[in-house]
């Protein structure tokens, strides 16, 4: 029951962001949404969120890239909900190629936007947390934060380093009440996913069938994917009193790709 908690979720505007702002919303918590997009679209699934779960949601287009818009996207939660009691650092990019190759202002955008966009985030919303005595930071990782796979050095640079950064913010407010965790998701369908498989069918000379059974569910031996509905379960999970304890943990949702 998250009734009276008010959320982020960062590039909640598709894929599992979206899955998990509707979870906690579902569950009564207040959501702000983030993310880009078609302002139809965004405003369509903004409206749904209120009309479906009875809670108040707010929308924030701060681009992840600026540390400047992500201080305005806490403050309008602070100043339009009352508060910010959990933030879920979901945003993130994607780009394969091998390093040679790999263009600069990719690598730039994807370490902003994966890593340091959570920096920003943490440190303006702990405040609120640290006040109310009561906070969940939940950093939606990847099994990239544990192993590494080629062709993707800049996300999976990013994801380690958001381990790192999950770790550190749980030993300085481990006293406050504010757990901070890392989520870490095998590959989930989603249009991230969807969109990495013509440049990996170009970097390893496959075809569509062939890089998503022998690439990316060759590394998950479930041979399922990830499903949205699980990882917003588990963020839900993390955000209940019971779940108390576990902080600074580098959790992986995988279907048990990080075993082997
Ligand atoms: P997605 O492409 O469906 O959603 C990404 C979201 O981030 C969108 O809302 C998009 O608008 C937003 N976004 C992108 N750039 C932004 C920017 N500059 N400013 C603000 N918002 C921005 O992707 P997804 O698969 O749902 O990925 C969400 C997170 O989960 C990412 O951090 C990703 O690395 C991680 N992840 C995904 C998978 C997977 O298999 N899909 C696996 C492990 C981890």
């Amino acid at each position: 029951d998250l009734r009276g908690r008010r959320a982020i979720v960062t590039g909640s505007t598709s894929g599992i962001g979206l899955g998990v702002a509707r979870r906690f919303a579902a569950l009564g918590a207040d959501v702000v949404l983030n993310g880009l997009g078609d302002a139809a679209d965004i405003e369509e699934k903004r409206a749904a969120i209120e009309t479906e779960f009875g809670v108040r949601c707010l929308y924030s287009p701060a681009n992840m890239m600026s540390g400047a818009e992500i201080a305005e996207m806490v403050a309008l939660a602070i100043d339009g909900l009352g508060g910010c009691d959990i933030l879920v650092n979901n945003a993130g990019i994607q780009h394969v190629s091998p390093i040679v190759e790999f263009p600069e202002p990719k690598w730039d955008a994807i370490t902003a936007i994966n890593l340091t966009s959570a920096f920003h985030a943490i440190k303006a919303a702990l405040p609120s947390m640290q006040t109310n005595g009561w906070g969940r930071v939940i950093n939606v990782a990847s099994a990239h934060a544990l192993v590494a796979s080629p062709f993707k050095s800049a996300y999976v640079a990013a994801k380690h380093g958001i381990a790192g950064l999950t770790k550190t913010v749980a030993l300085e407010v481990a006293r406050e009440g504010v757990t901070c965790n890392a989520i870490c998701p095998g590959y989930v369908w989603t249009p991230l996913v969807e969109a990495q498989i013509p440049d990996t069918m170009k970097a390893r000379g496959l075809t569509k069938e062939q890089v998503i059974n022998d690439v990316l569910l060759e590394a998950q031996p479930t041979k399922q994917f990830v499903t949205i509905e699980q990882v917003a379960g588990l963020a839900a999970f993390l955000c209940s009193d019971v779940a108390a304890s576990i902080t600074g943990a580098i959790i992986p949702i995988d279907g048990g790709w990080t075993a082997h």
